[in-house]
């Protein structure tokens, strides 16, 4: 157990490296921000601060030795860095879970081992490849880059009338994965978190909305069926269970209309679809994520609110006022400077407690 008074390395200094470090400071913890910007969210909160490239193999052992526990707030972290830092002091999670989750086939192959449902997918290595993937999967469906694609970029969506070259060149051209394009109902995501001594603590289901790929909206709960949540939270459990991974593990599921539920997509940090937890929750994603990493024990999951948390994306930003006229909504704002067109500048959380 990383006891209070100990540092937490953190790897990546955006917003949720910045909520990460404000909720370990609750607990008494302080936190190493490494990232390659002088300046981001995370570092304008924590004292201690790296600022090199997430390659440069001396500065991650100077880190490594300044810190007790090393964890990430983003995925795509090389994961020979990774494996440098692991050698020196405990990563949570650890290696294997963050190369499944960098890898989008990996991920895929991996789910698919362990029985939990997907889009069909399959692997596309050229621009040929992709006319027979096509061919196999159906010609409604999505093309994405196996790496670092992240709130959709590297992908391009494909219909009937699709000029697959023109698809493969805006993809990347580098390796790929068709999945079929899922006719969802609802978007919902499960966050789990789960304990060095296995115990896990998932939050209630929540249904996401998305604008250009870009989740703009988090409804806590999600307006499904209990069976479905049931089904859902139980994925995420078993998925966790299965990478063994000590932190936090954030699944994105497509519910179908006719009630299946698919995984899309895993995530294991905290995740933007749990900022809600913050106001809403008795423990926030935040907060379950410095106990799990630390070694500690979890705290309750459960909500005392209801909410709907708005992100504010790029010149929404301006809303801040708005926001603090409403004495039910909870503003969340990232430092971030100037606002740039899809850029998550913050978040409002509106609350309506449960009697
Ligand atoms: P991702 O980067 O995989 O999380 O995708 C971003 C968003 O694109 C998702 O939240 C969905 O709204 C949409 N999307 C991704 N994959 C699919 C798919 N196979 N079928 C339908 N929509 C998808």
């Amino acid at each position: 157990m990383i006891e209070p008074g100990g540092t937490i390395g953190i790897l990546g200094g955006g917003q949720l490296g910045r909520m990460t470090a404000l909720a370990a400071a609750a607990l008494g913890y302080r936190c190493h921000i490494f990232s390659p910007e002088p300046e981001s969210p995370a570092k304008r909160v924590t004292a201690l601060a790296t600022t090199a490239d997430y390659g440069d193999r001396a500065a991650l052992r100077q880190f490594a030795a300044a810190v007790d526990v090393i964890t990430f707030e983003f995925e795509n972290v090389p994961a020979e860095s990774v494996e440098v830092l692991a050698a020196l002091k405990p990563v949570r999670p650890g290696p294997d879970a963050l190369r499944i989750a960098q890898d989008r086939l990996k991920e895929k192959d991996f789910l698919r081992s362990i029985d939990v449902a997907t889009a069909r997918y399959r692997e596309v290595a050229s621009e040929k490849a992709l006319t027979e993937a096509v061919r196999e999967i159906g010609p409604e469906a999505v093309l994405k880059t196996v790496r670092l694609g992240y709130d959709g970029k590297g992908q391009v969506t494909i219909r009937t009338n699709t000029d697959l070259a023109a698809a493969w060149s805006r993809m990347g051209a580098g390796l790929g994965i068709l999945e079929s394009l899922v006719d969802f109902a609802s978007e919902i995501s499960v966050i789990v978190a789960r304990g060095m001594d296995g115990a896990c603590a998932a939050y209630v289901p929540v249904e996401n909305r998305h604008s250009h790929h870009i989740l703009d909206t988090t409804i806590a709960p999600a307006r499904i069926a209990p069976e479905i949540a049931m089904r859902a939270e139980a994925i995420a459990r078993h998925v966790a269970e299965k990478l063994d991974l000590v932190g936090l593990l954030a699944v994105e599921m497509f519910v179908t209309r006719d009630g299946a539920v698919l995984v899309n997509e895993l995530a294991p940090r905290p995740h933007n679809s749990g900022h809600w937890t913050i106001d809403a929750c008795v423990t926030s994603q935040f907060e379950q994520f410095v106990r799990a990493v630390c070694g500690l024990p979890l705290g309750s999951p459960e909500r005392h609110s209801d909410a709907v948390m708005k992100n504010l994306l790029g010149d929404e930003v301006a809303q801040w006022r708005d926001a603090l006229s409403d004495p039910m909504a909870k503003l969340h704002l990232y430092d971030k400077g100037a606002p740039r067109p899809g850029r998550k500048m913050g978040h409002v959380t509106r609350l309506s407690p449960r009697r």
